[in-house]
Order: structure tokens, then C-alpha cells, then sequence
């Protein structure tokens, strides 16, 4: 199978998230495909890695933050999106809301005064958000790989160390995962 063809038919699995129409949170998914045909686990299995692949060599478009820090955009794949950013107590160090527009970044990280991570961290959640919910990638195994790399193309961008920030990420990480 071509990668253009797998992701062509990705596409047209794309779930929908119908919006109410009043407030932010979304109405529940059908469960029902959008494909009238259901594909084998192998198929399936190949178009999702085939997929995975295309995503991670997609460049991410603009990032834009908010003069307070508090809303992130993105661009990535073609599709614009924009989280509220909470900071609050997060022992994951980021993670992100199931119903509403938000993500969640752990407040130490503010303190460590290290922007860049702060900024590379929101662009992870906010991938990763995006694609499981449009696209019902895996969370681990699809989702947090492709915003791991585009968290890092980001920083890259920013001029940070990804090593350094690696570092910054990993302490706090354990520092709050032994509380
Ligand atoms: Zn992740």
C-alpha cells in the first residue's frame, strides 16, 4: 500500500467531534465507523503504523502562545487547534482534559524557570490531545510518539537542548511521582 493511499484512507476514518452549541464540550462520539466495510486487524494494523509514519515526518506549523501564557495554537497536519493551558498540581508533568479544550502542565515546572520546556511540554499535550481525539490514535503507542517528536522539533526550534530538557523533564517527573 502507498503511504498517500494510507493516509487517504485514514482521513476518511477521521472521527468527528460534533460540537454542541453551546459551551466547549463535545457531544460523545458514535461508535459506529464511518466505513462501511470494517477492515481486518492486519489491514488496520498497517494503515495505523503506515499512518504513525506520515505524521511524524509532517512538520509542525506555527505554534502561538497567548500574551499570558495561558493558550497555545497549533498547526500540524493541515489542522488548526487551541487548548487552554492549566497549570495546576500534574504527576505525569503534562497531561490533558477528555472533555474539555484543556491541558495540563504541573506548576513546578514554571518554578524551575525553564520557558522552553514549559513551552516544548504544552506542544507535546496539545499533539497528543489532537490526535487521539481526531484520529483515535493509541495514546501510548501512536499518540505520545509522534508528540514526543514534535515536542522536540519545537524546542529545536526555540533553541533549547533537547538533552537538557530531557533532564528537566525526568527530574520532576520522579520528584512528583514519589509523592
Ligand atoms: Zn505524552
Amino acid at each position: 500500500m502507498t503511504r498517500d493511499r494510507a493516509v487517504a484512507e485514514m482521513l476518511l476514518r477521521r472521527k468527528t467531534r460534533p460540537k454542541l452549541k453551546k459551551g466547549k464540550r463535545y457531544a460523545k462520539r458514535s461508535k459506529k465507523s464511518t466505513t462501511k466495510e470494517p477492515l481486518s486487524k492486519k489491514h488496520e494494523n498497517a494503515l495505523r503504523e503506515a499512518f504513525v509514519k506520515v505524521l511524524l515526518k509532517s512538520p509542525l506549523g506555527k505554534v502561538r502562545f497567548s500574551d499570558d501564557e495561558r493558550h497555545i495554537s497549533v498547526i500540524f497536519f493541515d489542522e488548526k487547534f487551541s487548548y487552554r493551558i492549566v497549570i495546576k498540581r500534574e504527576v505525569n508533568v503534562g497531561s490533558w482534559s477528555k472533555s474539555k479544550d484543556e491541558i495540563f502542565i504541573d506548576k513546578e515546572i514554571l518554578e524551575t524557570e525553564n520557558i522552553k520546556s514549559f513551552k516544548a511540554l504544552c506542544v507535546h499535550e496539545a499533539v497528543e490531545k489532537f490526535l487521539v481525539e481526531t484520529y483515535g490514535l493509541d495514546l501510548d503507542k501512536e499518540a505520545h510518539v509522534v508528540a514526543t517528536k514534535k515536542e522536540e522539533e519545537y524546542l529545536k526550534r526555540i533553541g533549547g537542548s533537547w538533552r537538557s530538557h530531557q533532564l528537566v523533564v525526568y527530574h520532576l517527573w520522579d520528584k512528583l511521582d514519589r509523592h
